[in-house]
């Protein structure tokens, strides 16, 4: 039902405006309109597709640069560098989890992992002194598709 639908997506934009809050971030329109093509989004995007995917009623660029960089800043988003020096981003949920990814070498699909560096890591930076901390780690491989010999950029087996 069309009803149902705009009472779950406006219960949604609730939530996502209560996060705002939390954060200490500003409830401005660019904030929510990234925030909102974020929450849909089915896998971490550049800037400038979350840009392109916000369709006629786009703030800037340079807008959209500044929300992530807040964003990040606070813990909403985990920014991913997958190699093609094209930073990506991906909603953290409430409880602040993130996902790393496995980057394929040959045909850059990305899947998903269930790793993260222990905690220790980070509380031996902050004994050491270090506040906000934040990580960013991807894993690049050979997706077992590309790893078909017959593929022209399988790389070479002895
Ligand atoms: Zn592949
Ligand atoms: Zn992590």
């Amino acid at each position: 039902m069309t009803s149902d639908k705009g009472s779950q997506n406006s219960a949604d934009s609730q939530r996502r405006q209560e996060r705002l809050r939390h954060s200490g971030l500003r409830n401005t329109r660019p904030r929510r309109h990234v925030l909102q093509v974020l929450a849909v989004a089915e896998q971490p995007l550049s800037s400038r597709e979350i840009h392109s995917r916000m369709g006629a009623e786009a703030c800037d660029l340079v807008t959209v640069y500044r929300c992530l960089a807040d964003f990040e800043r606070v813990g909403l988003v985990q920014r991913h560098e997958f190699g093609d020096s094209n930073a990506r981003f991906e909603l953290n949920d409430q409880t602040g989890h993130h996902r790393h990814y496995v980057v394929c070498r040959v045909c850059h699909g990305k899947e998903p992992m269930d790793v993260c560096p222990p905690h220790w890591l980070e509380e031996e930076l902050r004994a050491r002194g270090y506040s906000d901390i934040s990580h960013s780690m991807e894993f690049f491989a050979v997706c077992p598709h590309c790893r078909d010999d017959s593929h022209p950029g399988a790389p070479q087996r002895q």
